[in-house]
């Protein structure tokens, strides 16, 4: 008899932890649930989407800065593809994330700076690094707390072979743009210049994704199926002495890693972010 028991009732166990964690992460939850949270205005604009998603306000101290951040993700498939969203201003890149954790499981962590892309000062993808001292210009104190958590966490969720993924937005004709090249970012159009002046959907010098790598010469079977799926690429050379402790350096620098990629659309184009999405999940998934 108790054996039927336990069989009956392991299921049912296992459901209602769905939105469990492991103790590490568990450990730096100060809020649970959509209801809790629904005064944040990325969970507001996106509140009838994220029923469903397991959502936590996570916290944690480094120096001066109390960093605040939305760790959500999919229970019925909560290993996949995992993003991180720096910018608490890109507002599109995170309806994007939304899109992308239900449809295809995984998550994504995303800081919290009061709607700011700076959080005290402070550049959130410029905060990566594992040293004790500071590295670079755009860092104002050193972060082994703050990189090894978000590194901890993404490594928690991030699927076997997944890349490293970050999802941002971008200025019309900004400073990110495909129809620039420089000496370590080298750019690789889908569309003709022509085309891509347009400034229409995936063609647009702003759709773009990044990859990164420490070879000068850039990986040529990688950027080729990324414009077959009809993405414009852009390749970041990384080394020690042009590191700016973003997420692509330290990938590259602190975890050994080609493997990233970056989404950057305009802001206010999530239609065309998620179609990047779509595009990019065929290859990686
Ligand atoms: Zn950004």
């Amino acid at each position: 008899m108790k054996k039927i028991l336990i069989s009956f009732f392991l299921p049912i166990v296992i459901f209602a932890n769905s939105c469990t964690l492991p103790s590490d992460i568990k450990s730096l939850i100060v809020k649970s649930g959509l209801i809790s949270l629904k005064n944040y205005s990325d969970i507001k604009r996106n509140y009838r989407s994220l029923k469903g998603l397991c959502v936590d306000l996570i916290s944690f101290k480094e120096g001066r800065f109390n960093w605040k951040m939305l760790l959500i993700f999919n229970p019925k498939a909560p290993r996949g593809a995992f993003w991180f969203l720096p910018h608490d201003n890109e507002n599109s890149a995170f309806n994007s994330a939304v899109y992308a954790t239900r449809k295809y499981g995984g998550g994504f962590l995303s800081v919290v700076a009061g709607g700011n892309r700076y959080f005290k000062g402070q550049d959130p993808n410029r905060n990566f690094s594992d040293s004790s001292v500071r590295v670079c210009s755009g860092q104002l104190a050193p972060s082994p707390i703050y990189t090894s958590i978000v590194f901890s966490i993404i490594n928690n969720f991030r699927g076997v072979n997944m890349p490293y993924l970050a999802l941002h937005n971008n200025t019309n004709r900004g400073g990110i743009t495909i129809l620039k090249s420089s000496k370590y970012a080298k750019s690789f159009l889908a569309y003709s210049v022509a085309e891509v002046k347009k400034g229409i959907g995936l063609a647009d010098e702003d759709s773009l994704v990044y990859i990164a790598g420490s070879s000068f010469n850039p990986p040529i079977q990688k950027i080729s199926t990324l414009i077959h799926l009809g993405l414009n690429v852009k390749y970041e050379i990384v080394n020690r002495n042009s590191n700016d402790c973003s997420m692509s350096n330290y990938v590259v620098i602190g975890r050994g890693s080609n493997n990233y990629y970056n989404i950057e659309a305009q802001h206010g184009k999530s239609v065309t972010q998620k179609r990047m999405i779509d595009l990019l999940m065929r290859l990686i998934r």
